[in-house]
């Protein structure tokens, strides 16, 4: 079992990538891939199918990436969740949603001006 006050932990020592490596995370994650169909739901959204990435070689790589709508560090209770309740409308709505790198990207621009270049294709979700 993964608790809140773990993750926390991880956060403060800076090691919360041991986070993504947990089998916990990677069979939630792989369940939250195929329920989604392996389908980006930032490019569904805009009408475009998208189940592969595309690395640096040209090879496609059926979709691996969970994106938390609610970024970890900001809420590590809701970490393994796959719904969240929007304080706002009070609807519940998907906390983690299959996305490719390119939207991930996208989506974590804080990240990306401290990436360097060869570090934009990585196999391990670092955030
Ligand atoms: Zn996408
Ligand atoms: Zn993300």
């Amino acid at each position: 079992m993964i608790t809140t006050q773990q993750i926390q932990k991880w956060i403060t020592d800076g090691e919360l990538w041991r986070f993504y490596k947990t089998k916990e995370w990677i069979s939630l994650k792989t369940s939250v891939l195929a329920a989604g169909h392996y389908e980006c739901k930032i490019c569904r959204q805009q009408g475009k199918i998208t189940r592969y990435d595309i690395d640096e070689q040209g090879r496609k790589h059926l979709l691996s990436t969970v994106h938390h709508v609610n970024h970890v560090r900001s809420h590590p209770e809701l970490a393994m969740s796959r719904t969240y309740r929007d304080p706002n409308t009070n609807e519940v709505k998907d906390n983690l949603i299959p996305v490719c790198k390119a939207c991930h990207n996208k989506l974590h621009p804080e990240k990306r001006k401290n990436n360097s270049k060869k570090n934009c294709y990585t196999n391990v979700e670092r955030w």
